[in-house]
């Protein structure tokens, strides 16, 4: 049996490993935390990320290792690497971990990008805001997600309390964009440099967290996905990239900007188990491992929705005709992602009516919810 590694198990290693067990390959996931979501589909090696021993059993007699998150220790990878290959690459992973390095390295391949500075202290920051202008965005440097490490600055009074608030760490500061919606490009590269795309998703995020998707995205052109396409493989050669890269970027008239990249299986892609030919779970795991890559194409309007905070109830969803339920398995936690729903419609109508079922389910969860506290 084919052991593939995966650096974390949360739900996108449990994920992983269910894509990978019809194609014989069975994921060993490095995990420190209690009872994570991968537990019932992989075998788990309960160690921290960085430690050596958990590292080396991961990687005896595995194929290859993988990771399902970017804030994987660069020199746990580096060790890892000695021992076995290691997919996507240290170059890859250390770029999408600094923000400055992230947006320097689309700059150079000439992807446009939203006006932005490095920023290491206030005086910086308010030279930053003169050059760049109001409203701004303050975004960590590193270890920024969902929406975590980042701060709008509307006036110049907002400095002080804007990088008190992300930490005193430093950061990028960024325009705000009056962006027409998000969008984001999923591509996957093989071992041997073959690439293939998704089509083009839409994705709606509420305080920084993506809470649904849709794909392919509504009135999507050739031209705009051609341009999404050209992104990422610029991004694929310069990197040498090997396994699913997600690209988030903002759409502004005809044109796209990046905003940021993530290394690894993405949110915006959990459509693709149902939606697409391949999902990009199955396609990461050929990756890696030096498979043939899967068809990306997409027969159905489809849509994510994201299940936040709270499970709302498992049998009203299932309810619901075409409804694929996803549950993680995890507490539940404020603004934590514990599991997904995923529809596919005969056209973007009859999804609309879909989702809004799904969401009148979740509602009415918040409402229970809010009850609960006022009695409690
Ligand atoms: P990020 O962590 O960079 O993906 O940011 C999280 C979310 O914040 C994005 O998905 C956007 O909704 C919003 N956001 C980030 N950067 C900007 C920006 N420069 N202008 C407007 N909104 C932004």
């Amino acid at each position: 049996m084919t052991i593939l590694g995966v650096i974390g198990g949360g739900q996108l290693g449990r994920m992983l490993a269910l894509a990978a067990a019809p194609l014989g390959v069975r994921c060993r996931v490095l995990e420190p935390g209690a009872n994570p979501p991968a537990a019932p589909v992989a075998e788990v090696i309960g160690a921290d990320y960085d430690d050596p021993d958990g590292l080396a059993r991961l990687a005896h007699g595995a194929a290859a290792v993988t990771f399902e998150f970017e804030n994987v220790p660069a020199a746990a990878v580096d060790g890892l690497a000695r021992l076995t290959p290691v997919f996507p690459g240290a170059l890859a992973l250390a770029t999408a971990q600094d923000r400055v390095m992230e947006k320097a390295l689309f700059r150079q391949l000439g992807i446009a990008i939203p006006p932005m500075r490095a920023v290491e202290d206030q005086g910086e920051l308010t030279s930053a805001l003169e050059a760049i202008g109001l409203p701004a965005v303050l975004k960590t440097r590193r270890l920024g997600y969902d929406g975590k490490g980042q701060a709008v600055l509307r006036s110049l009074e907002d400095v002080e309390p804007a990088w008190r608030a992300i930490g005193a760490a430093p950061a990028i500061s960024e325009a705000f964009v009056e962006f027409q919606r998000e969008l984001s490009i999923l591509s996957v590269r093989g071992r041997d440099g073959a690439t293939v795309f998704y089509p083009l998703v839409e994705n709606h995020h509420h305080d920084g967290i993506l809470r649904h998707s849709i794909a392919p995205a509504p009135n999507l052109t050739i031209a705009l996905q051609q341009q999404a396409e050209a992104i990422a493989q610029r991004v694929l050669d310069a990197l040498d990239y090997v396994g699913v890269l997600a690209i988030e970027l903002f759409q502004v008239g005809d044109t796209l900007l990046a905003n940021e990249m993530a290394p690894r299986v993405h949110n915006s892609g959990h459509w693709t188990i149902e939606g697409a030919t391949t999902s990009q779970f199955e396609n990461h795991v050929r990756a890696v491992l030096g498979l043939p890559l899967g068809a990306t194409d997409c027969q159905r309007p489809t849509a994510m929705i994201n299940l936040i905070g709270a499970l709302p109830s498992i049998d009203r969803l299932l309810a619901i005709p075409g409804a694929h339920v996803h549950v993680y398995g995890k507490a539940p936690r404020l603004g934590r992602k514990l599991g997904h729903v995923t529809l596919c419609g005969d056209s973007y109508g009859d999804l609309q009516t879909k989702c809004a079922r799904v969401q009148t389910v979740i509602a009415d969860q918040v409402e229970l919810n809010a009850g609960a506290h006022q009695g409690a």
